[in-house]
C-alpha cells in the first residue's frame, strides 16, 4: 500500500511530479538543457525574493552545508546548535578542519537576536550558522530578527542559513533579510524527490569565497557561478530532476506564496491543536515550527506499533530524532500535503490509540 508521508522528508510526492522526471534525456551541455535551467532559475528567485543566484546542486542539502562552511570561513565560525540537524554544521566544521565554535541551547528552545549579540560581540567570527527549523525538536527560529541584528551590528560575518526543512514552506525574503548562504533539499517543503540542493548564494558570499583559497572542488560558488552565468552547471545536472523541480515550481507559484505559506501555517495550527488537546508540545512555544511539530509523548505510546498500524491506513509518522526517540514522535505537515490530509491523519490516530 502506497503510504501518504506525514514525515520531516521524504515528504508525499504527487504523481504528476513523479511523472514529469520521466521526460526524455537531454545533453547537459544543450541548448534544450539550458532552456531548461533559464526557465526554473527566475522561479526559484521569486521564491526566494532574490535577484541573487539560487544555484541547483546534484546533492542532498548536506553537500552543501559542507561547501559552504569549506569555502566562507576566513577566521572562525560560531555554529549555533538547537538540536540533531544544528550540531550537523558543528560535525562538518570538525571533520574540515574548519575553526568553530558552537552556542548551544537546551533542545526545544531556540535563539534570539539577542543571545547571538552577546555571542558575537568578541568579533572573533566572520561566519554564523544557523538553522531555520531544527527539524528534529521542532523549533523554527527567528531567522528575520536574527538576520536583522547580524546585519546591522556584525557586517562582515557571513550569515549561513540550513533552510532544508523549511524552505518552500515558508516565506525566506533573501534579499530583503540579506542573508549570505540558504540551503534547501528538494525531499522535505519543495516535495520532491531527493537529489537536489537549491541554494541561495548572497554577492556577499561569493566575495569571500573567492577569497578562501581551498574551498573545495564540487561545491565551489565561484565556479558554480561561471556555469550559471550561461545556465548550466560545472559538473552533471541532475536532469531527471530538475524536470520535476521545474513542474514544482509552476504549481508552486499557480498555488501563489502567500497561499502556500498560509497553508502550511493552518497545518501547523490544526497539528499544534491536536497536540495541546492530547499530549504536550516539546518546544517552547515560542519557536514553533510551521513545518513540523515535535509532540511529547507523555502518553507512552508505542510510536513504532501505532507507525505500523497507521502504515496499515496508508499513512507514516515519525519517531523522535535521535535522543529525542520513544520520548516524542513527530508529524511533519510540509509540501503538498493539505489541512484535509493532517485532519484526517489526526483522526486515525485518535481512532487507533482510543484518544
Ligand atoms: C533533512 C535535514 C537535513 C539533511 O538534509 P539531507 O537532504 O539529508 O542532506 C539538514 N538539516 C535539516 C534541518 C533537515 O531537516
Amino acid at each position: 500500500m502506497v503510504k501518504k508521508l506525514f514525515i520531516p522528508g521524504p515528504t508525499h510526492v504527487r504523481e504528476s511530479i513523479l511523472e514529469a522526471q520521466t521526460a526524455p534525456m537531454i545533453g547537459h551541455r544543450s541548448t534544450d538543457y539550458s532552456n531548461l535551467q533559464a526557465a526554473v532559475t527566475p522561479k526559484l528567485q521569486k521564491l526566494l525574493y532574490t535577484e541573487q543566484p539560487v544555484f541547483i546542486f546534484a546533492s542532498s542539502g548536506t553537500g552543501v552545508m559542507e561547501g559552504a562552511l569549506r569555502q566562507t570561513v576566513l577566521k572562525r565560525a560560531l555554529v549555533t546548535v538547537c538540536g540533531a540537524f544544528s550540531e550537523r554544521w558543528y560535525e562538518i566544521a570538525v571533520a574540515n578542519g574548519v575553526p568553530t565554535d558552537r552556542l548551544d541551547v537546551p533542545m526545544g528552545e531556540g535563539f534570539t537576536p539577542e543571545m547571538i549579540d552577546s555571542a558575537l560581540s568578541g568579533g572573533a567570527y566572520d561566519v554564523l550558522t544557523i538553522t531555520l527549523n531544527e527539524t528534529s525538536t521542532g523549533v523554527m527560529n527567528p531567522l528575520k530578527d536574527i538576520a536583522a541584528l547580524v546585519r546591522a551590528k556584525y557586517p562582515d560575518t557571513l550569515l549561513l542559513v540550513d533552510a532544508v526543512s523549511a524552505m518552500a514552506g515558508v516565506k525566506i525574503e533573501f534579499d530583503a533579510w540579506d542573508l549570505d548562504v540558504a540551503i534547501s533539499s528538494s525531499q522535505k517543503c519543495f516535495a520532491l524527490p531527493p537529489g537536489l540542493a537549491i541554494t541561495g548564494v548572497s554577492e556577499r558570499a561569493l566575495k569571500r569565497a573567492a577569497q578562501v583559497p581551498n574551498r573545495g572542488y564540487y561545491f565551489d560558488f565561484i565556479d558554480m557561478l561561471k556555469y550559471f552565468k550561461r545556465n548550466q552547471t560545472p559538473a552533471t545536472p541532475a536532469i531527471s530532476l530538475i524536470y520535476a523541480l521545474n513542474q514544482q515550481m509552476d504549481d508552486i507559484l499557480a498555488e501563489g506564496l502567500e497561499a502556500r505559506w498560509a497553508r502550511h501555517a493552518e497545518m501547523a495550527g490544526i497539528v499544534q491543536d491536536w497536540a495541546r488537546t492530547y499530549w504536550e508540545l516539546f518546544p517552547n512555544e515560542a519557536f514553533l515550527s510551521n513545518t513540523v511539530t515535535t509532540i511529547s509523548n507523555t502518553r507512552n505510546a508505542d510510536i513504532s506499533a501505532l507507525n505500523k498500524e497507521l502504515g496499515k491506513r496508508g499513512a507514516s509518522i515519525s519517531d523522535g530524532y535521535g535522543d529525542l526517540k520513544g520520548k516524542t514522535f513527530r508529524i511533519a505537515h510540509m509540501g503538498d500535503l493539505t489541512p484535509a490530509d493532517v485532519t484526517w491523519v489526526l483522526g486515525e490516530i485518535n481512532d487507533i490509540l482510543g484518544l
